[in-house]
């Protein structure tokens, strides 16, 4: 059951840069998919066509059955969340203004976002009682990492984009932020695709790997643990 479907596409920058080719990649529903690869073979640009902050050159991704390039590109990020490295919280809003940064932008009623909120802080292991007040300068990195998941988790998105979630974090707690945020993952069903420079994360936590090289798919690896063995 194919979830995101990459057919033929291919992304060449203004620059002249090609960073997509030919590429073919089907994502099935509820797995978390990881994109490995070395630096710079397209794997974020990848990931960027699917919520359109990168519009492919050529070739179709379909959502569903759908041409993403022919809706609202809003619409259509409203449906994906996206966490990345270097989190980007708003530094001037609280922790529970964040994560409630979709539900007010749907607006959303008051309590609905406020359980809500408090319900993704559990959610991602932070007590609401303690951090929801918290602003963003008042987090240690992997706080502020969760609540970027539960940002990106807020209104339980079909499909979760993430690059590099779990970079910025200590090794310590990325292993624990890693496992917990597999649990969730597996929970709420949230297909994932996950861009990763490290093989091991990539292993632990995927349904299946993609491996880039310049530009597309060189190899998709059904059963990850067998690269251990390797
Ligand atoms: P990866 O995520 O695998 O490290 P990227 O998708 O970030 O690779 O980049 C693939 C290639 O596209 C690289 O050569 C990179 O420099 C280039 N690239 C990425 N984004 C842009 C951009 N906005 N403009 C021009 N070139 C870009
Ligand atoms: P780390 O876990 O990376 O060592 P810190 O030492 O920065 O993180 O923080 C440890 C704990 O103290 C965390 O729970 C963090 O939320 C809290 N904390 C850090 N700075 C502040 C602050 N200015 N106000 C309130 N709590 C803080």
């Amino acid at each position: 059951d194919v979830l995101i479907r990459f057919r033929g596409v291919r992304k060449e920058f203004a620059s002249g840069t090609v960073a997509v080719e030919g590429l073919d990649l089907d994502v099935r529903r509820h797995e978390l998919l990881a994109l490995v690869g070395p630096s710079g073979c397209g794997k974020s640009t990848t990931l960027r066509m699917v919520n359109r902050l990168v519009e492919p050159t050529a070739g179709q991704i379909l959502l569903d059955g759908d041409d993403i390039g022919a809706g609202d590109p809003v619409a259509l990020r409203r449906c994906i969340g996206y966490v990345i490295q270097h989190v980007g919280l708003f530094p001037h809003r609280t922790v529970a203004q964040n994560v409630a940064t979709v539900p007010r932008l749907l607006r959303w009623d008051r309590k609905r976002t406020t359980d809500r909120v408090d319900q993704l802080l559990d959610l991602v292991g932070l007590d609401p009682a303690t951090y929801a007040r918290r602003y963003p300068h008042e987090l240690s990195g992997g706080e502020r990492q969760r609540v970027g998941v539960a940002r990106a988790l807020a209104t339980d998105p079909p499909v979760l984009l993430m690059d590099e979630p779990f970079g910025a974090v200590d090794p310590v707690g990325r292993r624990r932020l890693q496992i917990e945020f597999r649990r969730i993952q597996e929970d709420l069903g949230t297909t994932v695709m996950l861009v990763t420079h490290d093989i091991d994360e990539a292993v632990q936590l995927a349904d299946r790997v993609a491996v880039f090289s310049k530009g597309g798919v060189l190899e998709q690896i059904d059963d990850p643990v067998r690269l251990l063995a390797q």
